[in-house]
């Protein structure tokens, strides 16, 4: 396929269009180093019409009733369901994930469309009868109009719909800017909508760069932002959107550690970390890329999670062996290689090194094995980066306060866990490390839709946590209304501040 067979467009208005700007940038088959798409990139006009585009759906799709709204939302869901397999395939071929990968972070999704089919309950105000004599007050939410998401490429259907499925229902319309390395996704997702009924223009899917993003975050248009990357387009979102007064709320990167206690199960704490290692090469936020190893159990520790690391199948993501697909552009694979030519320098011990992994017929995909780096210190380079790939460092500590305090020294907060049989210990561990999301015997804790998702520190700027109830929350705000009728009771006006009588 060339690239001119799969122009990768916009979706305003309920229909694929090319937009205005004439950028382009190439989008990658990760497995095979080859180019397969070529992805439009708006400008500010293409964000210009499809914000004008939304603004006149949310008039109408605002004004729906909620039994309206929810029909759409359970007729996407079935269709989500059924076309998982077409989407998994997509992200497997953009992304490189492998496919099973791919259909799990497809239901994970799903289950935040399940979420809010309930929006008719989650939306439910409050009432107090009589609050003062003859009069009773009452509080409501409202959608806030045309909201934007702004999505990273490493989970290019489940992030989306952390966000719009959400959105939509609660009222507004939704402007996607999807990462422009694997696009195509979030357009199978526009269709997906528009079979089940949703109008025109409540979900327009906005292509681009940096250039998209500018000129969605700076739009009066735009009520409110949602954004899920790396750090420092994180702090950045947050604070320019915050100057223009929008609602944001932005979640940033990640360094997760894993505590290993010399009581833990190790046969069951090194299955777990390896695959919550390098399962989707490392490119989850939650990953875990740091297990510290606390006193005894180090040593034991790194010889199972070196034999498993060996283990790993790596191969292209259709490939159903293959347990590890490729890195998604050669950029990325080029930068963690030279982070791992550093760690010997560093002091550290280079277990295995994943750098010299060739996948046969497969020479000029973006693999890289999985690699494992012992005697790693806070100060090395494949510590303090977030280095999004499938390397696992271990760091070792005395006491689980020492592995508490390296774990509340690091600049991220996104997820960590613990690996033991004392409840005690787990227990001063949930309690005492500065981190949003914590896994006991668990090392991916990511929470379910109808939780909240969300890090700490770096790893989120803004006040609400991403879907269950913060997510309702983030994409409405509330109305009081205090009422009187005149009738049987009389009221006597008064100078004095309303007081309940
Ligand atoms: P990224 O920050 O490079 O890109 C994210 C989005 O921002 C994309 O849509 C991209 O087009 C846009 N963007 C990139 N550079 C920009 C700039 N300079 N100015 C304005 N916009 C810009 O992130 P990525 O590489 O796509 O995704 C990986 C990162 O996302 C990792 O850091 C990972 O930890 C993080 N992530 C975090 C979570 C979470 O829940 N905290 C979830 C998934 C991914």
């Amino acid at each position: 396929m060339t690239t001119e067979d799969n122009p990768i467009t916009h979706w305003i208005g309920g229909k694929p269009v090319t937009g205005l700007s004439a950028r382009t940038a190439p989008v990658y088959n990760p497995a095979t180093g080859a180019v397969t798409g070529n992805v439009v990139l708006a400008d500010q006009g293409d964000v210009d019409a499809a914000v004008a585009d939304a603004t006149k759906a949310f008039e109408y799709w605002s004004q729906r009733s909620l039994s309206a709204r929810t029909k759409v939302l359970f007729k996407f869901r079935q269709l989500l369901a059924d076309e998982a397999g077409r989407l998994a395939t997509v992200i497997t071929d953009e992304h490189g994930k492998i496919y099973s990968d791919a259909l799990g972070e497809v239901q994970r999704g799903l289950e935040v469309v399940e979420f809010a089919c309930g929006i008719p309950h989650l939306i439910k105000g409050e009432f107090s009868d009589q609050i003062s004599t003859g009069v009773d007050a009452f509080s409501f939410r409202e959608p806030l109009g045309v909201v934007a998401g702004i999505t990273p490429f490493n989970f290019p259907a489940m992030v989306p719909l952390w966000m719009h499925p959400i959105a939509i229902a609660a009222g507004n319309a939704f402007l996607l800017k999807p990462s422009e390395r694997d696009p195509s996704a979030s357009l199978i997702l526009a269709e997906l909508w528009q079979r089940a009924g949703l109008p025109d223009g409540v979900l327009n899917v906005v292509q681009g760069d940096k250039t998209a993003v500018d000129a969605i975050v700076d739009h009066l248009g735009i009520a409110a932002v949602s954004f899920v990357g790396s750090t420092p387009v994180a702090r950045y979102i947050h604070e320019r959107a915050s100057q223009r007064g929008k609602r944001v709320q932005a979640l940033g990167g990640a360094k997760n550690h894993a505590v290993v206690l010399p009581d833990a199960d190790l046969d069951q704490a090194a299955s777990h970390l390896i695959a919550a290692a390098y399962g989707s090469a490392g490119e989850r936020c939650m990953a875990i890329s740091v297990a510290v190893a606390v006193g005894d159990a180090a040593d034991p520790l790194v010889r199972l999670l070196a034999a498993q690391a060996r283990q790993v199948k790596v191969g292209p993501g259709r490939d159903p062996e293959a347990e590890m697909g490729p890195l998604v552009t050669g950029a990325a694979r080029e930068r963690i290689v030279g982070y791992i030519g550093t760690a010997a320098g560093d002091g550290a011990t280079v277990v295995i090194d994943g750098r010299d992994l060739v996948v046969a017929g497969h020479e000029e995909g973006f693999f890289l094995g999985p690699t494992l780096i012992d005697h790693v210190s806070a100060s090395a380079g494949v510590y303090t980066e977030e280095l999004f790939g499938p390397v696992l460092a271990v760091v070792r500590v005395d006491t689980l306060d020492e592995a508490i305090a390296l774990i509340n020294a690091n600049p991220y907060g996104n997820g960590t866990a613990i690996f033991t049989e004392n409840g005690d210990a787990a227990r001063r561990f949930q309690r005492g490390v500065r981190v949003g999301m914590i896994g006991v015997n668990v090392p991916i804790p990511t929470p379910m839709a109808y939780y909240s998702f969300g890090g700490w520190k770096d790893s989120l700027f803004g006040d609400h946590h991403i879907h269950g109830a913060e997510g309702i929350r983030f994409y409405t705000r509330a109305k009081a209304v205090t009422q009187r009728w005149h009738g049987s009771v009389t009221h006597a006006a008064s100078y004095s501040f309303p007081t309940a009588q």
